[in-house]
């Protein structure tokens, strides 16, 4: 299918080919679904909030819930008052959320829709029921990505919930809670990284957590609002925390930045946990902020070393590719470099060019391509330039394997072809012995297609 992509590179600047991201609502829309009893609500055309959905729903396998402000011409040109106020209407007498968590299209944030007064509309116009909350994040996608969009919306939960608290000094502390968050990972991530923060003796306080609520289990019964997700008066309780642990400088950071702006909680800016280095230092955090390192935690790690140990023959040297949202790419690539691997082309297609400067950095004088607002044609002619022995990143990898006949490992979002993700975790140490041997399966599986008779091992 892509074996016609040429293999010299012209340098393009207005023209995305197979684009390395989506479009920031589909992440606001992921992030709302971590709140407890919400629906998520797309002000824009019915287009938009189907696509969004369809593909939240393709990759967890699981029905996502969400409204629609559902313009048409005439929203288009008088702008989307009339629609929102109507839908917020209809939204609360037939579905009775706790929360509406508004997020704008590109079509509404052109007309420049201004959604806090809209809201303020819905309340003087009693709209919106006693006890019940209407949250909004703005998520124009002409700029951005997915994960610009879910930040945005962490963010506004932060905006929106969290007490303000006057000064340092009038902040009442809970020693033993932790505030995370936890980064645009699958609910399988966000379980384990619940569970890590909790077998340090921490009280955990996650927002957004998807778990329970798009992993649920089959029982024959449909539940509208899950049991997971984060609950109201958590959020409000933000301020409560000892620190705000961000998991992904893009995903998370600026929601922890709230927090701390508006109720004084210290901000802990990491990177997301996965692979040995940088479970490390989200344990060390964790520690540091109160928590204890148990002889389960430390066996956990001993075990992922020792695998590495036993696999080290088998990775070193091996050549990789890594694209996909950029607090995964980052953390992926401090992984294979710990495993003895060459990342060669790492590339993401969400702005920032931090993105640049922190590759550069985990990889210091074995820099290859390295790429920021990319896509995957650029990836695709470095590969076919200098080819890799492994490919790492989402579903649309999969066109770059088969044409240039390359193992592939599906990882980070969105898997449309797979199942399971969203059930295993990738984060921790647990996630990183699950990934290390994934990756192995894929190079050993290519080693074992290839080999010559004699060479054809039955023994690792
Ligand atoms: S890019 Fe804009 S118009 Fe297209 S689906 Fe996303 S929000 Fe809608």
């Amino acid at each position: 299918m892509l074996n016609h992509t040429p293999t010299e590179i012209a340098e393009r600047s207005a023209l995305r080919i197979n684009p390395a991201k989506t479009c920031q609502p589909i992440g606001a829309m992921y992030a709302a679904l971590g709140i407890h009893r919400c629906l998520p609500y797309s002000h824009g055309s019915q287009g938009c909030c189907s696509y969004h959905r369809s593909h939240l729903t393709r990759h967890f396998k699981e029905p996502v819930m969400a409204a629609t402000s559902a313009f048409t011409e005439g929203a288009s040109v008088f702008g989307g008052q009339p629609n929102l106020l109507e839908g917020l209407k209809t939204v609360f007498t037939t579905y009775s959320p706790d929360v509406v968590a508004v997020h704008t299209t590109c079509l509404s944030e052109t007309i420049g829709d201004d959604i806090p007064q809209i809201v303020g509309e819905a309340k003087r116009q009693e709209i919106i029921p006693e006890g019940k909350y209407v949250i909004h994040a703005n998520t124009p996608s002409y700029v951005g990505s997915h994960v610009v969009g879910f930040a945005n919306m962490c963010t506004s939960m932060a905006t929106y919930f969290a007490k303000e608290v006057k000064s340092p000094r009038r902040r009442t502390t809970d020693k033993h809670q932790i505030n995370i968050v936890p980064g645009f990972v699958d609910p399988s991530d966000m379980r384990e990284l619940r569970r890590l923060a909790e077998a340090t003796g921490l009280k955990v306080t996650m927002f957004p957590d998807t778990s329970g609520v798009v992993d649920t289990p089959q029982t024959g019964k449909h539940i509208f609002y899950p049991e997971g997700g984060t609950t109201v008066t958590e959020l409000q309780n933000l301020g409560r925390g000892v620190a705000t642990m961000a998991l992904g400088w893009w995903a998370s950071r600026d929601a922890a930045i709230e927090v701390e702006k508006k109720a004084y909680v210290p901000r802990e800016i990491l990177d997301l946990p996965i692979g040995i280095g940088a479970t490390d230092r989200f344990l060390k955090i964790l520690k540091f902020r109160g928590g204890e390192i148990t002889k389960e935690l430390e066996r956990e790690r001993g075990q992922l070393v020792d695998l590495i140990v036993d696999t080290q023959q088998h990775f070193h040297g091996k050549k990789v590719a890594i694209f996909g949202d950029p607090d995964h790419v980052l953390a992926l690539t401090e992984f294979c470099r710990d495993l003895g691997m060459v990342p060669v082309h790492v590339l993401t297609g969400t702005p920032g060019k931090r993105f640049g400067e922190e590759a550069n950095r985990i990889l210091g004088a074995k820099a290859g391509n390295i790429k920021f607002e990319g896509d995957l044609f650029t990836m695709h002619q470095w590969i076919k330039n200098e080819p890799v022995d492994l490919l790492l990143g989402n579903t649309y990898g999969k066109h770059i394997a088969r044409a240039q006949d390359i193992p592939f490992v599906r990882v980070g979002w969105p898997i449309l072809d797979r199942v399971g993700h969203s059930l295993m975790p990738t984060v921790g140490y647990a996630g990183a012995i699950r990934l290390a041997s994934r990756m192995l399966d894929a190079l050993l599986d290519r080693r074992d297609r290839d080999a010559p008779e004699h060479q054809f091992e039955l023994v690792l």
